[in-house]
């Protein structure tokens, strides 16, 4: 068994308030005491990704009650194929291949740690009298996180989810993609900024009146529920190569990097690890200088990963005891900017015929800079294609010079009715949408 606390240290937590809570008390993230580890022949006999992930995940939900219905939440989250794509080689002949990690319900990889939270929630749910309060989950959002979990809540028992958006700021295809889901999901049109929508969370969560009559959860990225999954599918796509591999991971608040972490503690035969971020460079200015410092973020083509200070920073210094060597050792980083992003989605059509979405791009942009450096092996390099193309077509569209045709899921989805209401960007107008009780 395995406990959680958090990184400043302090008493085992449970895995279901860590579930519930995604923050510890103490304001930090919960970090699990240490990490299980497999022979990767073990590993490697899981028939499915579902399976691996049930391994893997197993030593963190033993002696819980949701121990039993690991299985089912496994089968649940990653219900989707994980294919591997060759695209063109490394300057030195390495083999690059893609980790297709789009093809969920909203065709983004946080589907799969979104997927899972919520079905580790609702069975938590379940085990309540009936007379408890129903949980809502409040998530402010600039575009895929938003879309991933109303997706992943949808219709679950007992969860209602508040999705705020900045009216106008985002695309209207992923407008359409947070307001087509079951009655459980409000969508929220703020009069405001991404900032605003933040803002109003915290407040949220912060006013005690209101947590009085209404439970709040979290989903966002911080929460260990959507990270620990994640190791799974690296693992999966790791073991598909007989000597291992290398990956690269386009960045943002470095949620997916510390999973591949993970899976590489954890004994997939994971190698080299390679962030990719956008113009926003707070993780490899760190490596390189050994001091860290926040920053405002930079808007770029990849805007998923528009992060200037990464939430999971914190969980990557203390996984290495805060020794900035070591982090060295464990990874490395490289940041590109729009004008490389743009190049690298036009020359890798042209030279592979595949058409890569703008995070996708800083990854295998990233992997082709990295590869030409002196001491850095050829060998198989895995990079975590963590978008469909077809969700930033303004983007791809242009360079590619031709369509790119929404993948049947998401299709889908635009095909449903959508509908979202508006609010003033303060707790006064959020606050009823917290509270309606569900029919
Ligand atoms: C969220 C996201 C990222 C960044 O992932 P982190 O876990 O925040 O580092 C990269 N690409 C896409 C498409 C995303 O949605």
């Amino acid at each position: 068994m395995i406990a959680f606390h958090s990184t400043q240290g302090g008493g085992p937590v449970a895995l279901e308030s860590v579930l519930q809570s995604g923050t510890a008390p103490d304001g930090k993230l919960y970090v699990p005491e240490r990490l299980p580890r497999f022979r990767r022949e073990a590993l490697a006999e899981s028939a499915t990704p579902a399976d691996l992930a049930e391994l893997m995940l197993r030593p963190f939900f033993e002696g819980s009650s949701l121990a039993a219905d690991l299985p089912g939440i496994c089968r649940n989250a990653f219900a989707s194929p994980l294919p591997l794509t060759e695209i063109a080689p490394g300057p030195n002949g390495a083999r690059l291949r893609l980790l297709e990690l789009f093809h969920g319900p909203t065709a983004a990889f946080k589907d799969y740690g979104a997927r899972f939270l919520a079905a580790c929630l609702e069975r938590i749910l379940a085990e309540e009298p009936a007379s408890s309060p129903p949980l809502t989950i409040l998530v402010a959002t600039s575009g895929d996180t938003g879309a991933a979990v109303a997706s992943a809540f949808s219709g679950r028992d007992k969860i209602r989810v508040a999705v705020l958006f900045p009216k106008g700021r985002i695309s209207p295809r992923q407008e359409h993609h947070l307001g087509c889901w079951d009655d459980n999901v409000q969508a929220l049109a703020v009069r405001g900024a991404f900032d605003d929508c933040q803002r109003l969370v915290k407040q949220a969560f912060s006013s005690t009146s209101l947590r009085r009559k209404a439970r709040l959860g979290s989903a966002n990225s911080i929460n260990l529920g959507r990270l620990l999954p994640q190791s799974a599918y690296h693992a999966w796509a790791a073991l598909k190569s007989p000597e291992g591999a290398h990956f690269v991971i386009p960045t943002g608040n470095l949620g997916n990097g510390m999973a591949c972490l993970w899976a590489r503690g954890m004994g997939a035969g994971i190698d080299r690890i390679l962030l990719a971020t956008n113009a926003n460079r707070a993780v490899g200015d760190y490596l390189s200088s050994g001091e860290y410092r926040r920053r405002e973020s930079i808007g770029t083509l990849a805007n998923a990963m528009d992060v200037g200070d990464p939430s999971n920073m914190e969980r990557l210094r203390h996984h290495f005891g805060g020794e900035i060597d070591r982090i060295r050792k464990a990874v490395a980083a490289t940041s590109v900017n729009d004008e490389r992003i743009q190049a690298r989605i036009r020359r890798e059509y042209a030279a592979s015929g595949v058409v890569l979405c703008p995070h996708t791009a800083a990854g295998v942009d990233a992997c082709h800079e990295h590869l030409s450096l002196p001491d850095v092996p050829s060998g198989d390099w895995i990079v975590a294609a963590t978008a469909h193309p077809a969700k930033f077509e303004s983007v791809v569209e242009p360079l590619v010079g031709t369509t790119v045709a929404p993948p049947p899921q998401l299709a889908e989805l635009l095909s449903r009715p959508s509908s979202h209401a508006e609010i003033r960007p303060d707790l006064a107008a959020l606050a009823p949408y917290l509270l309606q009780s569900r029919a």
